[in-house]
């Protein structure tokens, strides 16, 4: 296992971290596999990974990750607790309310965690979040008084992590990305504010979808060229335990347009490598439909049908009248965007009638 380290805050994380998602109990509404194994199966699973040098492990509170919470923290007292650095998370974006959840995330890892995250932070709460009493202000204000080690803010989109890293409050971001969602990664490796802070990478393995077109020795390879600090891979079977950690991978160099040919092997994806520079004035988040066609054929029809449906017939409409198509001026791809939502719409109304 390789380490680096993690931005300015003194920690030292493995290359490589633990994601617990699938290592749950329970019903959750999360995208990934989740296995269900008990306390025991769980706290093995994750000695397993730092026998094999992980000592990144991050969590979320019980309503987004179930009892995966309590399993780490179970888990923590199993080992040296300086041996291990636990991030851990919350979608709250008041201050009260975040200063509450970590104080009972605390309760359920029965130790400290080092980072704590403000959860799926986006354009509709950023405001809140940064904003004066908000739950930035809580996590530095928990930070002060030694109740969390460092701030974080978890993010899917390029321009909130943006404006959060050159908050001085930020000590950690978490975003999301993997060989063929690179173009966040790509603009993140090129901006200078992200230099020398603390980036957690999730999405990896694309909640396991990529798994198959490749194998794990190119997912891992293929983003190890990145400056991130860790990244997670979600982990919740012994034998996960064993691929993710049990091999040193080589970095890889692997082109998106040999990602995309891989997946040309099993259907037509749309091209798009999720820079998200197109901007819709509708509105319209076309990189998150884009990501959703490339899933729904990579086996999440279900998941991924019900996502596409929720404003799609509208945008259909909107790019049949729109004139300036604001949204290509800065594709980097050159993709023609309303030929592509006509695939989109094509393909609802096909499964929809099947
Ligand atoms: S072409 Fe469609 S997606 Fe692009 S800006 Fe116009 S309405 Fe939005
Ligand atoms: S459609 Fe083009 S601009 Fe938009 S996210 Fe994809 S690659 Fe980037």
């Amino acid at each position: 296992m390789r380490y680096r380290k993690l931005g300015k805050t003194g920690l030292v994380v493995s290359e490589l971290g633990f994601g617990t998602i699938p290592i749950l109990s329970g019903r959750v509404p999360v995208l990934p596999e989740y296995f269900s194994p008990d306390t025991d199966t769980a706290v093995a699973i994750m000695k397993k990974a730092f026998d094999y040098g992980c000592n990144f492990y991050d969590t979320a509170i019980p309503e987004e990750y179930g009892d995966a919470e309590m399993k780490l923290g179970v888990f923590a007292k199993t080992v040296d607790r300086k041996k291990i650095v636990i991030s851990d998370k919350a979608r709250f974006y008041g201050g009260g309310d975040i200063y509450r959840e970590v104080l009972r995330s605390v309760d359920n890892l029965g130790t400290k965690p080092d980072i704590y995250f403000v959860h799926q932070v986006d354009e509709s709460n950023v405001d809140e979040v940064l904003g004066k009493g908000g739950a930035l202000d809580a996590l530095y204000d928990l930070k002060r008084e030694g109740k969390i080690g460092f701030t974080g803010i978890a993010s899917h989109y390029y321009d909130v992590l943006l404006r959060a890293v050159k908050d001085p409050r930020v000590d950690v971001l978490q975003g999301s990305g993997n060989i063929l969602e690179r173009g966040m990664l790509d603009r993140i490796s090129g901006e200078e504010a992200f230099k020398g802070k603390g980036f957690i990478l999730n999405k990896v393995y694309a909640a396991g979808l990529l798994i198959g077109p490749f194998s794990v020795a190119e997912l891992i390879g293929g983003i190890l060229g990145y400056p991130f600090s860790s990244a997670l891979l979600g982990v919740g079977t012994f034998e996960q335990a064993e691929a993710a950690f049990g091999t040193e991978y080589p970095p890889l160099t692997f082109s998106f347009e040999e990602v995309l040919k891989r997946l040309k092997n099993s259907f037509d994806p749309i091209e798009c490598a999720r820079c998200q520079r197109c901007v819709c004035p509708f509105g319209h988040e076309i990189h998150t439909s884009f990501r959703q066609f490339n899933y729904f054929h990579l086996g999440k029809e279900y998941w991924a049908a019900g996502k596409l449906k929720m404003d799609l017939e509208q945008t259909y409409a909107h790019c049949r009248t729109c004139e300036d198509k604001p949204c290509m001026k800065e594709c980097p791809r050159g993709l023609y965007v309303p030929e592509e939502i006509g695939r989109i719409h094509g393909l609802l109304e096909a499964y929809g009638n099947a």
